[in-house]
């Protein structure tokens, strides 16, 4: 990968569309717009144009085409964007034509918003609030990216490490005490107080992990006995047909996932293999994956069929007791609910209950923190500033506590990628789509 190249990529999906948006990016953008447009646009206006290719002039679309020149653009360098006709043979062509250009070539995964951070138009919080965004399934998650992109948690992190420093400026001026003589106590008492108030301002950070199950939607696994009407029960909840409905035992021998929007919020519903115990080495393998899947999940609707047995439920952190089958038999004791997924019957109280529960659980996330990645950035910050704390109050070596507080602006400063970050950079860029 070249960062000096010109990279062009379709920016609007694959497949037979009405309009395609190719976008370019890089010191060849002009060039390009005057060889195959003809004219170079007013910058930012949208102009009609019969774009050609530029060796033989032969006209190839009818196209809307945006010139927007560095540094005011989205990667920060000259770029254009190209609206042609979404067809698979034109777009083929137009893109035939660019690679045709010298030192310009298709982009990798990501490459437009590498560049954008590389350039400084975006920090690391708000490359991660765009790639939340494109991802967004549900109005919460996508109001939550939002304020990501809009640089809620760039701002807070910005502010935290402005405050470490202050803790740091004032450390080294009680080093410059010391070595004079003593230090006044209560130049010692604020720097005290200061790193007191930073410490519990990011544990509350840490506390809350509404932002990071947000993004991930609340999980409900579905389990219980063989033939309880679980994947019945995911088909009626989704309302598409995404497991397999087998009379068989046994045949949902792997988790299915769907992802569902109750009421703005994301579920994600998950269907586990019969818990039974069982000699087929693969079912075996299900059923442990089942287990491990409702010992982490928000909650475990745990079907009890008509015929039984009713053995416990997996032990979990929640757990609604379903009676399955109603409309064969009515009479299921120690049920906190009784469905039948093949009349209708109680699937509207349970998807409330579900919504109740996922308004609980994610209808007040108001968290600054949505990613582990940031949750370990806070974490060590935090530590570090604990650490830093306890040396000074034992009367240890302020260059010790000094030097823990710099590791936590450190550590703060890893959010937005104020300080060097290149091992994160490639995971992160790489999971973008091509054209972002
Ligand atoms: P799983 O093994 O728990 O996933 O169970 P399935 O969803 O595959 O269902 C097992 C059998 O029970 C199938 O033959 C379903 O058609 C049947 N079944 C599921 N739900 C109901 C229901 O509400 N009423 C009746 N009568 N049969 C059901």
């Amino acid at each position: 990968m070249r960062s000096g190249d010109t990279i062009f990529a379709t920016a609007s999906g694959y497949g037979r569309a009405a309009v395609c948006l190719i976008r370019i990016s890089g010191s060849e953008s002009r060039t390009i717009l005057e060889r195959m447009a003809g004219v170079l646009p007013q910058p930012r206006r949208a102009a009609l144009k019969v774009l050609r290719d530029p060796s033989s002039g032969e006209p190839l679309d009818q196209a809307l085409v945006l010139w927007m020149p560095g540094p005011n653009s989205f990667t920060g360098e000259d770029q254009a964007e190209l609206h042609i006709h979404g067809g698979l043979a034109t777009r083929a062509a137009v893109l035939r034509s660019l690679s045709s250009f010298e030192n310009c070539r298709a982009a990798e995964a990501g490459e437009f918003t590498r560049r954008a951070f590389l350039n400084g138009r975006m920090d690391l919080a708000q490359v991660e609030g765009l790639a939340d965004i494109i991802d967004a399934e549900t109005e919460a998650q996508r109001r939550q990216a939002m304020l990501q992109l809009e640089g809620r948690l760039g701002d807070a992190s910005e502010r935290w490490r402005e405050n470490i420093l202050l803790v740091l400026a004032l450390l080294e001026a009680s080093l410059d005490f010391s070595d004079e003589g003593d230090v006044p106590e209560d130049l010692e008492a604020d720097i005290l107080r200061r790193l007191g108030l930073l410490e519990k301002e990011l544990a509350k950070v840490l506390e809350n992990r509404s932002g990071e199950r947000l993004r991930e939607g609340l999980t409900v696994v579905l389990a219980g006995p063989p033939n309880a009407g679980k994947s019945t029960l995911l088909n009626a909840l989704a309302r598409r047909d995404v497991a397999i409905v087998s009379p068989i035992a046994g045949t949902t021998r792997d988790l299915i996932e769907v992802h569902c929007d109750l009421g703005g919020l994301p579920v994600v519903i998950v269907d586990t293999a019969g818990l039974r115990e069982s000699g087929d080495l693969i079912e075996q393998e299900g059923v442990a994956r089942a287990r491990a899947r409702a010992g982490a999940a928000d909650l475990v609707l745990w079907l009890i069929p008509p015929e039984g047995p009713v053995t416990e439920p997996p032990s979990a952190r929640r757990v609604l007791r379903v009676g399955t089958k109603a409309d064969l038999d009515r009479g299921r004791p120690g049920c906190d609910l009784l469905i039948s997924a093949a009349s209708g019957e109680g699937i509207p109280e349970l998807i409330r209950r579900l919504e109740e529960e996922a308004e609980a659980a994610l209808g007040q996330a108001d968290a600054i923190v949505t990613r582990e990645r940031h949750r370990k950035a806070v974490e060590r910050a935090h530590l570090s500033l604990v650490g830093a704390r306890k040396m000074l109050e034992s009367g240890g070596p302020v260059e010790l506590a000094a030097e823990e507080v710099r590791l936590a602006s450190r550590a703060v400063g890893e959010i937005t990628g104020r300080v060097d970050v290149e091992h994160v950079l490639d995971r992160l860029f790489s999971s973008f789509c091509i054209g972002k």
